[in-house]
């Protein structure tokens, strides 16, 4: 019996718990001291109160006979489907239900979509980036290749005709980076796909923080996109489901490759390997799609955007290199002072008591830089920033 061997090349990530640890050291030397935390990747704020009612009126049904519900569809309920046809409407985004896939989230889903790719694939990822694109990828064994962000692309890698990828990960808005692509350079990305029959893996997670008048919020936006893309998307940091769980994949009908629509491979991986979300998760994420839904989570995410504006301004201020901070919840700035990332983590915490993310922990292009995220609550930055600025 042997194990999948490439397990065993995967990197050990001790980013988060390197930064508990020098966290929790800290707090032993300096008892009584507020820390201040920038570092969370993950909501704050409580569902919204539409969500709540469905997610109990559901609850109801699944406890009546008359409304009880078993296996759903490996592919989500109707109603759910078509409620997010309708969110994709209002960008001018025309899909039909039949290619909008409900997933338990998209890391699942960014992950699993691998299986309907040969390993012998070559694929093309971001530096810095979520770790969740290279670690699924070297534990199938398959090539991968990075395109570098930096200072000068503004972390915005875009494609060079001279590398052969077959798989492409696009992340936008970016975590860690906040970065967000415009239509122009979507449309350079997509145009290289077509041209080389590669696939882009476009990561939508952050789609609800862009704000910005004509920046897309969707990869469908582009022209050329539905014969090259499949964008993964989530009600994660859209409406709190980080602890509910809830998402949609969209595989367009015609895009196909070795003459296989990808869209139907990918119904038959689900139908053999996923039974579904469950019917009271799906009825409160056709929640957030309805008017006050939509009213109440988008407040939500202009909280977080308007903390993202605190420490943009706190930076700008202070004259400090950064990407992100606006239509993005995560602020991607450059060390001060020449610092490492680890450096600047050591020195922030000891002085000003501020807890940030390593940058050089979401790849090697990510060194020399830190990431802030605007998911706490507004006082704790406020208070957060006024002593960053005081170190600075
Ligand atoms: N994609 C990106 C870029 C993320 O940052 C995250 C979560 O942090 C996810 C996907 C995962 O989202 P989900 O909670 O839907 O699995």
């Amino acid at each position: 019996m042997k194990i999948n061997g490439n397990y065993l090349n995967l990197q050990e990530s001790y980013l988060f718990l390197t930064v508990a640890q020098k966290v929790e050291a800290f707090r032993r030397a300096n008892p009584g001291k507020p820390v201040y935390r920038l570092g969370i990747g993950d909501v704050t704020l409580p569902l919204a109160p539409a969500v709540v009612a469905a997610l109990k009126e559901a609850s109801d049904e699944m406890g009546r006979a008359e409304t009880f519900k078993g296996y759903g569809d490996y592919e989500g309920y109707g109603f759910l489907r078509e409620a997010v046809c309708g969110y994709y409407a209002k960008k001018g985004v025309d899909l039909k239900p039949g290619e909008v896939f409900i997933s338990d989230g998209a890391k699942s889903d960014l992950g699993n979509i691998l299986d309907i790719f040969s390993n012998d694939n070559t694929v093309l990822i971001p530096d810095p980036v979520y770790p969740v694109y290279v670690d699924t990828n070297i534990m199938a064994g398959r090539r991968v290749m990075f395109m570098e962000g930096s200072e000068g692309n503004g972390f915005l890698p875009m494609p060079d005709n001279s590398v052969p990828a077959d798989i492409i990960y696009l992340c936008s808005p970016n975590n860690p980076t906040g970065g967000v692509y415009d239509k122009e350079q979507l449309k350079a990305w997509v145009d290289y796909a077509n041209g080389r029959g590669a696939v882009i893996l476009f990561d939508g997670a952050y789609e609800s923080f862009v704000r910005s008048e004509g920046l897309p919020t969707s990869i469908y936006e582009v022209d050329g996109a539905r014969t090259c893309a499949i964008e993964f998307c989530s009600l994660s940091k859209t409406a709190g489901f980080t602890g509910t769980r809830c998402g949609y994949t969209v595989i367009p009908e015609g895009l196909e490759r070795g003459g296989q629509p990808l869209n139907k491979l990918w119904l038959r991986r689900q139908s053999t390997k996923f039974n579904g979300v469950p019917y009271i998760i799906q009825r409160g994420a056709q929640a957030v799609f309805t008017e006050t839904g939509m009213g109440q989570v988008r407040r939500n995410v202009d909280y977080y955007l308007a903390n993202a504006k605190v420490i943009a301004d706190a930076l700008t201020e202070k004259g400090v290199w950064f990407t992100g901070g606006l239509n993005s919840p995560y602020i991607w700035l450059k060390c001060p002072g020449g610092m490492s990332s680890w450096q600047f983590f050591d020195y922030l915490l000891e002085n000003a008591n501020v807890v940030g993310t390593p940058g050089a922990g979401f790849g090697a292009a990510g060194e020399g830089f830190f990431r802030l995220t605007a998911f706490g609550g507004r006082e704790n930055i406020e208070m957060a920033m006024r002593r960053f600025a005081g170190v600075i």
